[in-house]
């Protein structure tokens, strides 16, 4: 069964044509920079790369090239459209309504555009997708797979702020969490590690350019760090993550900035950027902390400290933990960020070994030592394949 699988943004759409019985990733690729300049990186298996400068400037042209690199001359992998079986679409906000992945119709269409005010930068991008490809393919069935929708099982009082409780009942204000397909897929990959057991109790750390850590009982979220939007938690590429809510209008007053501008400075030159001062890319923080930059060595202790903040206090509401897994771009790749984030919790049972961390192999991997009494995995993501796998599930 052959799953398009497409995650639709802004001004990009990232797809991959996966058969979903086998996991074979057929095709891959990513269109950048929509109405600018619009280029499209393909990838035919994982071996032959291509670049093809489009010019593209809709998401309608977009996915019609894709369609077309598939089909056609020297890129040709199916020899029609109508080959592909369904299409599965990664959405950012599936508020309360959705608690599973679902087939896509009007109806649904219609809750996911009631969400915009939660992802006005996600949810209207994801929209799109969905409309052209029932357009192109009217014969092709859709389905949803939400970011949120595996935190729907965190209990009240994980998702609850803090404030007066009509703001849940009237305005919908709640934790959501996000990174949920990723959360679901590297803790249930951990289960099997962990031989299927009951009750396991399991920590995600998600560390990319965008971070979430997520506690789960028994394969079901029980809290996330990513709160109402993904702005909460972590400290991330760009993004504050938690800050006190006293800085935002203090910070409106001394710097005259509306509540545009405010969102922006906390979503896009905070972070790992905004302390640097440097880039939001971690490989190059590591890099100017080697040679000696202060500021890129407490940038790094600072983003460190906030994950073992979250372990720490996610083992206490799990009473301890099983398995504590690293995925996303840092965590599958940087030994340093995972040593660091693991130092001073040998006294809770997380004991890392420090060959096995600095193995380069990129599969997933077993790093903790032999005594310690929570295994530690570093488990890479694969949220293509989970949206590939649910759309099966639910159209196969
Ligand atoms: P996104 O959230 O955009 O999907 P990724 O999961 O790809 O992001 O993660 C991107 C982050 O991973 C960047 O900060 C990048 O610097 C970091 N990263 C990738 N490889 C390494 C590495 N070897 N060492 C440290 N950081 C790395």
């Amino acid at each position: 069964m052959l799953v398009f699988v497409l995650n639709a943004g802004s001004s990009s759409l990232k797809y991959q044509l996966i058969d979903a019985k086998t996991s074979e990733v057929k095709a891959s690729g990513i269109v950048e920079r929509i109405g600018i300049d619009g280029v499209l990186k393909h990838e035919i298996g994982n071996n032959r790369k291509l670049t093809f400068e489009a010019h593209i400037q809709t998401h309608k042209e977009a996915i019609e090239l894709i369609l077309q690199t598939l089909t056609h001359d020297d890129t040709k992998i199916i020899d029609s459209i109508d080959e592909i079986d369904a299409i599965g679409h990664r959405v950012a906000h599936g508020g309360e309504y959705f608690k599973n992945s679902v087939v896509v119709d009007d109806e649904v269409i219609k809750k996911i555009e009631e969400l915009i005010p939660l992802a006005p930068l996600h949810n209207p991008a994801n929209i799109l997708g969905m409309k052209i490809c029932r357009e192109l393919m009217p014969n092709t069935p859709n389905v949803a797979v939400f970011d949120t929708a595996f935190h729907q099982t965190m209990p009240e009082v994980h998702f609850l702020f803090p404030v007066p409780h009509e703001d849940y009942t009237e305005h919908h204000l709640r934790k959501y969490g996000f990174h949920g397909t990723s959360h679901y897929y590297v803790s249930n990959e951990a289960i099997k590690l962990l031989e299927n057991k009951k009750d396991l109790r399991i920590i995600v750390c998600h560390l990319g350019n965008g971070s979430s850590v997520c506690a789960v009982r028994d394969g079901k979220s029980l809290n996330t760090t990513m709160g109402l939007t993904p702005l909460g938690g972590l400290m991330m590429g760009t993004r504050s993550g938690d800050i006190d809510p006293g800085i935002i209008p203090y910070l409106m007053e001394k710097k005259n900035m509306d509540t545009h501008q405010i969102i922006d400075y906390l979503n896009k030159k905070s972070g790992i950027l905004g302390v640097s001062g440097i880039s939001s890319d971690l490989r190059d923080i590591i890099s100017a902390a080697k040679d000696g930059d202060q500021r890129a060595q407490v940038t790094i202790d600072m983003m460190c400290n906030r994950v073992k903040k979250y372990i720490c206090s996610y083992a206490g509401l799990l009473g301890g933990v099983d398995a504590l897994c690293f995925t996303a771009g840092i965590g599958e790749n940087s030994d340093l960020i995972r040593e660091k984030v693991c130092h001073n919790l040998e006294f809770m049972g997380i004991e890392i070994d420090k060959d096995k961390n600095s193995s380069k192999e990129s599969k997933v991997k077993e790093i903790s030592k032999d005594s310690s009494k929570t295994k530690i995995f570093v488990i890479p993501t694969n949220e293509e394949l989970v949206i590939a796998q649910d759309t099966y599930k639910l159209v196969g």
